[in-house]
């Protein structure tokens, strides 16, 4: 019997707004344990909470920015569990009135993964277990989330992954969250169903936490998934309950009982007012927001004429993207302009960091002037290559490498000279390339890049000298 694979996920983003999401202090990844604290945040009796402003407008982007409609009042409200981490014995988070809602995030095949939801919420902190104790950290108590849910619309895990790419794209580009999911800043609860094919009804679901990486979310599903069938093959049920993955052994292994919502004991918080906003201030967020890596994507392809693998990494980093977009401004052949960046400039880049900074020190608009003098025939593309690598050196123009006479081009009626002469001059070369050796061509090429220092269009001289040679 063959099975389906359904999944759901909720994730969680950090913003990356300076202030914690209730007080003043930093909301900083790392430092010593207990520094980034105060007694809001550590939920002292008698404090009072106020909600940072920008945690709202990084919401509300965030949720423009993945389709959804905006709630234009919205409330924080408790949800009460204990746990050391969580020293109130409550999380402010969203309940029945999600910031956020009804949007979705479309695949590459056109199939939309539907948004129910996008709630915010304040992180909690860190448990640290050393030799056998047990230490809290509450640096990260009272970081802001937003919590991303979805549909049930998943049915493989290349779907999983493609969505949470493009999320951690989207989350970039609009500068909400730094998304680095080794950090934690980007966390996932995979939920994950088996059913009969062609069944209607969605299996009983298990749900995998807190999940930062996108190898283990892979494994971990295609171990879960395969659990489920297993055990509805010999004729179990399963249990609903939370799991988690242990990625050493590569297994699941059951956490606890799916608490539910009653035992949360929601209600609203009463020490923080609505969330009020306008659609006139939802309007101003809009237009706010950068292009999107997706219109960026049919731009590239569609205006520009690039193909699909080009355009998928040059997207993948929004400074590259610019980089490109700015180097191509007047030319042409847009292909040209992304063969180099691909190429040579990418590897100056070598780590991801380097890439998301599009560290290289040469101004696009440099890249521009060499590639125009290349797609002008002006250079060929040896030239272009070497004057890049000292370009890419230095940050300085190519004007600095190439002087204005070699700049000049070799124009036809001078190359068909140089051509006739090289034919004159390497007669047996001539010969045995008649004679079949096409390895001879090679000399006469060589001569004439040699005659023009390089400057020739090695592909137009040879058009010219077969055209020379047929006709004698
Ligand atoms: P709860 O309120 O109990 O957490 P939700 O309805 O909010 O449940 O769903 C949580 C997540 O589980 C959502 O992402 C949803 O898409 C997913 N989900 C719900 N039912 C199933 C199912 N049968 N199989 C897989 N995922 C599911
Ligand atoms: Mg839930
Ligand atoms: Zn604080």
């Amino acid at each position: 019997m063959s099975y389906e694979l359904v999944a759901g996920l909720e994730t969680h983003v950090e913003l990356s707004t300076k202030a914690k999401i209730f007080c003043q202090c930093t909301t900083e990844f790392g430092g010593d344990p207990n520094t980034h604290c105060c007694p809001i945040c550590m939920g002292m009796p008698g404090t009072l909470p106020k909600l940072n402003k920008k945690v709202v407008e990084y919401a509300v982007k965030a949720g423009l920015a993945t389709n959804c409609k905006i709630r234009n009042v919205s409330k924080m409200d408790r949800k009460n569990y204990t746990y050391p981490d969580l020293p109130k014995a409550y999380q402010i988070s969203q309940f029945d009135k999600p910031i956020c809602y009804d949007g979705y995030i479309k695949l590459s095949s056109g199939k939309n993964i539907r948004i129910n939801r996008i709630h915010i919420e304040e992180d909690a902190g860190k448990l640290i277990h050393e030799g056998g104790d047990t230490y809290i950290d509450y640096n990260r108590g009272g970081v802001p989330l937003i919590e991303i849910v979805t549909e049930p619309d998943f049915r493989s895990i290349d779907e999983v992954i493609e969505y949470l790419e493009k999320l951690r794209l989207i989350m970039k580009y609009i500068g909400v969250s730094d998304v680095k999911m080794q950090e934690g800043s980007l966390r996932c609860d995979v939920n994950i169903s088996a059913r009969k094919k062609g069944d209607e009804k969605f299996g009983t679901r298990t749900e995998i936490k807190n999940m930062n990486s996108l190898n283990f979310i892979a494994k971990a599903m295609e171990y879960e998934f395969n659990r489920h069938v297993d055990i509805l093959e010999s004729g179990g049920v399963i249990d609903q309950e939370t799991r988690r993955y242990d990625s050493a052994l590569n297994i699941t292994e059951s956490m606890r009982d799916k608490e539910d919502e009653d035992d949360y004991r929601y209600f609203r918080d009463p020490d923080l007012v609505n969330i009020i906003i306008s659609e006139e201030e939802i309007n101003k967020l809009k237009v706010e927001l950068p292009q999107l890596p997706d219109k960026k994507l049919d731009i590239f392809m569609n205006e520009y004429g690039l193909p699909k693998d080009d355009a998928d990494l040059l997207i993948k980093y929004k400074k590259i993207a610019e980089y490109f977009e700015e180097a191509s401004k007047g030319i042409k052949n847009k292909k040209l302009v992304s063969n180099y960046i691909l190429s040579q400039v990418y590897r100056r880049m070598p780590t991801d960091s380097d890439k998301e900074e599009c560290s290289v020190s040469l101004p696009p608009k440099y890249l521009g002037e060499l590639i125009s003098l290349l797609e002008n025939k002006k250079i060929n593309s040896s030239m272009a290559s070497q004057a890049l690598e000292k370009m890419l050196d230095t940050g300085k123009p190519v004007s600095e490498f190439i002087s204005k006479k070699d700049m000049e081009g070799i124009d036809e009626g001078l190359l068909r000279e140089i051509c006739l002469r090289a034919v004159d001059e390497n007669k047996e070369a001539v010969e045995s390339y008649l004679g079949g050796k096409e390895k001879a061509f090679g000399a006469i090429i060589g001569y004439i890049m040699k005659e023009t220092r390089g400057k020739a269009d090695p592909q137009k001289a040879a058009e010219i000298v077969k055209e020379i040679i047929k006709t004698s």
